[in-house]
């Protein structure tokens, strides 16, 4: 196939993109490897069978239904993610979320997962299809309006990944007329879109959706919490790295029905608890820490 001088660079991206997707093939995916850590390194937590939130409407229906239904997300590595061979979810998040329903009177197998991406939190909630939600959310006053939030549990930052040769992009002022990749109803989008106005922005459902355009050159960074970036980088540290320093708070917390302030309160206790007695950082260590980044103290608990 004959190529003009001025379509070289578009066919040598195509190449490029063609042999990371043959490397897919061996294992080397744009997207990382569905798998989290095994589950038998993680933590257990001891369930409470006396437990017991009469005040709680929501604890009370998913007493009578005999399990607890938790949103979170599916293809965030470390984080909270889904193996499709076996259903199962894993990460941070997903430890959590086991500890708190542990303390609800809910077992392991007493819990159903759903994924629900970053857009469709406030709305799940709402609506009553979860009872509560563990997956990268940022507390804040906007989202308070809709739903109440435990914790916080974790803080995270905004930040960037970038191709690992990418020299130019160091921090958010090296974005202008760059194409930045987020996720729509995140705080990374939106903070982007007022505070960046010259940032070519791109909103997908999902992050891993803009990490398979980072790689495939289609962007040039993707933009949201360090936690989250840290762990796609993580599993392919040759062809994706972190750029500059978080430029935002990002306190997590534990989504819930606005109005049950009981069922919220206990999940504050619960958080406290296990941040005690060493079942917050033994998860931490068995997940998130193997991005490599050690456990940092958790942020105080806001009863509210
Ligand atoms: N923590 C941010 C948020 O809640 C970004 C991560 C996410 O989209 O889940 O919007």
């Amino acid at each position: 196939m004959r190529s003009t001088p001025r379509a070289r660079p578009r066919l040598l991206a195509l190449a490029c993109a063609a042999l990371l997707l043959a490397a897919a093939a061996c294992g080397k995916e744009g997207t990382p490897p569905p798998k989290g850590p095994d589950q038998g390194e993680l933590p257990t937590y001891e369930v409470n069978a006396a437990a017991d939130v009469p005040d709680s409407p929501t604890w009370r229906n998913a007493k009578e239904r005999g399990r607890l239904v938790v949103g979170t997300k599916a293809d965030q590595p470390y984080v909270a993610q889904q193996d499709p061979a076996t259903g199962y979810y894993s990460g941070f998040d997903v430890e959590i979320a086991k500890m708190i329903a542990a303390d609800l009177g809910f077992g392991v197998d007493r819990i159903e997962f759903k994924t629900i991406t970053s857009a469709n939190r406030e709305t799940a909630l709402q609506n009553g299809q979860v009872d509560y939600y563990a997956g990268t959310y940022t507390i804040n006053d906007n989202r308070k309006k809709s739903v109440g939030f435990a914790g916080p549990y974790y803080m995270a930052g905004q930040s960037l990944l970038v191709r690992a040769d990418e020299k130019d992009i160091n921090g958010p002022q090296d974005l202008n007329g760059k194409k930045v990749c987020s996720v729509a109803g995140s705080t990374p989008y939106q903070r982007l879109q007022k505070d960046y106005p010259k940032v070519k922005l791109i909103g997908y459902d999902s992050y891993s959706v803009c990490v398979d355009n980072l790689i495939s050159f289609q962007v040039d960074a993707v933009s949201t919490d360090d936690t989250i970036l840290m762990g796609y980088a993580a599993k392919v540290p040759d062809q994706l790295k972190l750029a500059g320093q978080p430029f935002s708070q990002e306190p997590y917390g534990i989504g819930v029905p606005r109005g049950d302030r009981a069922f919220r309160l206990a999940l504050d206790d619960a958080i406290a608890r296990h941040e005690a007695n060493g079942d917050w950082k033994r998860a931490y260590d068995a997940t998130l820490g193997l991005s490599g980044v050690p456990a940092p103290a958790p942020p105080p608990i806001d009863r509210y």
